[in-house]
Order: structure tokens, then sequence, then C-alpha cells
């Protein structure tokens, strides 16, 4: 049987073209993709020699769909569940996993982080077995379920970072990851956010989910504008949400004096950021790394993005079928859409 699917030839050349549908894995599934996100990773993976000249290749994690065919014996889940499927696969024997981090699992398998970009993706046995996988209620749709995955490590971030009452809290960069980043520091009762980019747009949109002020770093110093907004002392958090370096070095100097940066987004890699440690040291700055989510984490960011008075559907703001990934990737880049869904399988759903 042969399906759709989006395939990365090279940096920027995506053809929607049939390949064939994969197998059922012993022991696994078919999942039907209903609806996948467009991710920031995604964008900087399709746009750049991300798999050194390994193509064809097919991204896509943020899977959601319906079961579409099992295994001969597998009982866990049946053809016409609704699932949601988190890319992390940790090991839960390694001492990471088993002491509530498996972030950090040294066993981590990409068993579920890719392939998305296409009708149908399979999961395997393993992946059934170490978990992972969320049922999606029959009355929130897929697209909304869909947000679970970029909600996770914005989750975990804040969960980690105890962003919360009464932080006043900078984030640089108003894509989706820090309009997500406002929107929940706001429900954990942070009392104000400022919001920090380069994009006039982006700040713009980003006023609906919570960011009390936005500053244009293009226009204005931010480093002063943040130390106006905070009577001199800086922010109590600083969340990098964006690949420049350049605001990584510029973010220890947003924070007050005993208060954490957090760097979030990935920059270029093998690029190194300058970073004045005398000013760290004599401020007692906090600087903290984050990436990914623990299996428990990933949960409440999935029964979050599902939940009803959770605005999915002010995030969301393009919906395109598969075939036109090339538009939604110019609508990310651009800042013109906050978050992509594509439907590999048709729109009405
Ligand atoms: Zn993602
Ligand atoms: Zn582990």
């Amino acid at each position: 049987m042969k399906m759709k699917a989006a395939l990365m030839y090279g940096p920027n050349d995506i053809r929607v073209e049939e390949i064939d549908r994969p197998a059922c894995p012993e022991g696994g599934l078919i999942l039907k993709v209903m609806a996948v996100g467009l991710c920031g990773s995604d964008i900087r993976n399709l746009t750049s020699d991300s798999r050194r000249g390994n193509y064809p290749f097919v991204y896509g994690h943020e899977i959601v769909g319906v079961v579409d065919e099992v295994a001969p014996g597998l009982t866990k889940y049946k053809v016409g569940d609704r699932l949601f499927l988190f890319p992390g696969t940790y090991c839960m024997e390694c001492d990471d996993c088993i002491s509530g981090h498996s972030e950090n699992c040294h066993n981590a398998e990409g068993l579920a982080g890719t392939g998305g970009f296409a009708q149908y993706v399979a999961v395997s046995a393993r992946k059934i077995q170490l978990g992972g996988i969320y049922e999606i209620p029959e009355d929130v749709s897929f697209e909304a379920a869909s947000l679970g995955e970029p909600l996770t490590s914005v989750y975990a971030c804040e969960d980690n970072c105890k962003v919360g009452y009464p932080d006043t809290l900078v984030i640089i960069g108003a894509g989706p990851i820090g309009c997500f980043m406002s929107q929940l520091a706001k429900i954990r009762g942070a009392q104000k956010v400022i919001m920090i980019d380069i994009n006039d747009t982006r700040l713009d949109m980003s006023r609906q989910f919570g960011v009390d002020v936005t500053i244009n770093s293009a226009k204005e110093d931010p480093i002063e504008a943040v130390k106006k907004l905070t009577g001199g002392k800086g922010a109590d958090k600083v969340i990098s949400a964006n690949p420049a370096n350049s605001a990584q070095a510029q973010s220890i100097f947003m924070v007050k004096p005993g208060g954490l940066v957090v760097f979030f987004g990935g920059v270029p890699k093998g690029s190194l950021t300058e970073l004045d440690t005398n000013y760290i040291h004599y401020n007692n700055i906090w600087i903290k790394g984050h990436f990914g989510a623990s299996y428990i984490q990933s949960k409440k960011a999935f029964e979050l993005a599902i939940a009803k008075n959770f605005p999915s559907s002010k995030f969301i703001t393009h919906r395109l079928p598969l075939e036109e990934i090339n538009h939604g990737i110019q609508l990310t880049k651009t800042g013109e859409a906050i978050k992509v869904v594509l439907f590999p399988n048709g729109m009405e759903q």
C-alpha cells in the first residue's frame, strides 16, 4: 500500500510524494496521522543540512492520530483509538529515570521521534511498552492534542524553574514557544511577563497570551528597557527562547542579582556564546540549560493542551494539508504564523 509523505531531499528541498506505507511492526501498531504540528526544530532541520547528506528523510514529531492497524496479540490498543505520541522514549530502568528525571535517561531512544509528515507512522512494540502514549478524549480535537508536544518542554522548563507567583519574567523570543511560555507563566501566577523580539508582528501576536509589555530589541536597548520596567533591579527570571547567541549574552544583564537565566532555545551548532562571567559571579546569577521533559511532565503538558480552558485555537493560526508544508515553513519563518498544524489525511475530521 502507498501513502503520501513529505520527503526531505536536502535543505529547503521538501517534496510530497507517494511512498510505501510502513508495515505493522511485530507487537506494534500503525497510526493514521490526523494532525502533525510544524515545530521550530522542524524548520531548523528542514532548512539546513540536518542529515548531512543522508536523504530522503521524513521529519515530523508532533504526532496525533487514530490506530489503523494493530499487530496480532496487541491488547493495549485497538483500531480506532485516538492517540498522542510523545516522541521521547525512556528506559525507565536507569538511575535518572527512576529518580523522576527521565529527560536525562542514559538509554533514551528515538523510537517515535520522527516520520510524522506522512499519512501513516509505525509505532514499535518497545515504544508501546515504554510509554509516552496518551489517549485523546472523544471531545478533544486532534489539532488541540497536537499542541501537547510543543507544550511539553515549555511545561517542563517552568516546572523545573518554578516559574510562578510573584515572578516578573522576561522571555526573549516571541515565537510559538515564547507564546506558550507566557501563557503558562500566567497560569502559574507570574505577575508580569516582558516579551522581547526583533519582529513587531510576533510581538503584537504575543500580547494575546498574557504578555504585559513588549520590547523590540532592534529598536531599543532591551537591557535598559527591562531595568526601567523593574525599578532598576532586573527580572526574577529570564528565559532565552530563541536561537541567537547575542540574546544569551544579553540575558544575564536583564536578571536581578541572585536571579535565574534559562537557556531554552538552541543556538547554531558549534557556535559559542561570550558571557561576562565576572558579572555572573558578582551578581550570584544562576544559569540553567533546559531541554526535553520527563514522562510525567509530558503527561501534564498533554493534559494542559487538551484542557477546556486552554486557548489552543488561538495558538493554531494556520491549518494546512500536508501538500502545503513548504507554505507552512514560510509562514512560520516570517512570523506570520504562531503554530502551523498539517493534516496528512484531509482537513475534515
Ligand atoms: Zn516539537
Ligand atoms: Zn532511563
